[in-house]
């Protein structure tokens, strides 16, 4: 099959359009023909390594797939060959105490495709049954593939961890971003209000159609003196962080007593400083998440299905131009998703 490879951690270009061996599957695992893969930060990460993470090479990225079943498993019952399938990024044991509780997010094994193991920028890919999630008929592959990662991390963010009430107020940072495009959509499903931060007025245009009520262009305006007046000087209930370092003291000082601030990245850096009688005088929350459970991502696939949530796709490009992608994600010149078309 086709696949995008690298053999070493670098630049877009290390990323080959090579033909490799298709994957044999086990008794529980079926075959995917990838139709479309979606671009995500964590590719990035990926391909340029991460300290202390001994990512497999020669090595296949690629987390959110759309596709259709092409070989099954002789243990899998629930799904055919020809279905078309969304895939569940999140890969783990399904046997400890966190999977079996349905937090499998907090499996000590869990992975991605396409960061511990091989993932769908290829012709094929192989995954456990229980990764095949219903497809949503009223989506077209590529958007089908821009939903999963980001609107179940953006999900487990606002609601697993922040526990978002309706009509509180949420600052939504980077809203050109894939989670945050996503959350965006969520907040204002729930009922509350936005303000979304973006570095451009064409950005924030967009930000406005999805459902934002306030916009902070971040390369013009301070964000935490427009937070001030549009709360009147209360500050927010929820920051939804994926920023780091360039944004964390705007965030922080973004908050209303009480108020939670959830993060799932630091696109921009990982080293950040609080001063601590402000966390404790204000009743402050820091909260970490990370990715989402799949019970999460069924809820977002029915309502991505009922045209609730709307994956937001910038720009397809064909599997073979992934490095060109790579590229073109990396300028952060896109709002939404990048995707691959195989
Ligand atoms: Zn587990």
């Amino acid at each position: 099959m086709k696949a995008i490879v690298f053999e070493r951690h670098g630049p877009p270009d290390v990323l080959k359009y090579i033909e490799v061996p298709q994957p044999a599957i086990k008794p529980n695992e079926v075959l995917v023909r990838v139709k479309a893969c979606a671009l995500n930060h964590l590719d990035i990460w990926v391909r340029l390594g991460l300290p202390g993470v001994p990512i497999p090479l020669p090595h296949i990225p690629g987390s959110d797939v759309a596709g259709e079943i092409a070989q099954v498993g002789s243990e899998v019952t629930s799904v055919r060959v020809g279905q078309k399938v969304v895939l569940a990024p999140g890969v783990t044991c399904g046997k400890c105490s966190a999977c079996v509780s349905g937090l499998d997010n907090r499996c000590r094994h869990f992975t991605n495709l396409g960061y511990m193991i091989d993932g769908g920028c290829a012709e094929f890919v192989r995954v456990p049954e229980v990764n095949c999630l219903p497809y949503p008929e009223n989506l077209s592959f590529e958007e089908a593939a821009a939903v999963p990662l980001v609107f179940q991390t953006a999900w487990h963010m606002l609601v697993g961890r922040a526990q978002l009430q309706p009509g509180e107020d949420v600052l939504v940072l980077g809203a050109s971003s894939g989670v945050g495009s996503a959350a965006i959509q969520i907040a204002k499903f729930f009922g509350a209000r936005v303000i979304a931060t973006a570095g451009s007025d064409e950005k924030l245009t967009k930000a406005k159609d999805l459902g934002a009520d306030h916009l902070v262009n971040h390369k013009t305006q301070k964000i935490r003196e427009e937070v001030r007046r549009i709360t009147n000087k209360r500050g927010v209930d929820v920051v939804f962080e994926h920023v780091g370092t360039a944004t964390w003291d705007e965030s922080i000082a973004s908050l209303a007593p009480c108020g939670r601030l959830v993060t799932c990245g630091a696109t921009t850096g990982f080293d950040a400083r609080i001063d601590l009688r402000f966390l404790f005088s204000r009743q402050l929350s820091l909260l970490g998440s990370y990715m989402g459970t799949k019970s999460e991502l069924h809820t977002v696939l029915k309502l991505a299905a009922a045209g609730r949530l709307k994956p937001v796709v910038d720009r397809v490009f064909p599997l073979a131009q992934a490095a060109a992608a790579h590229a073109y994600l990396e300028s952060s010149s896109q709002f939404g998703k990048v995707v691959l078309r195989v």
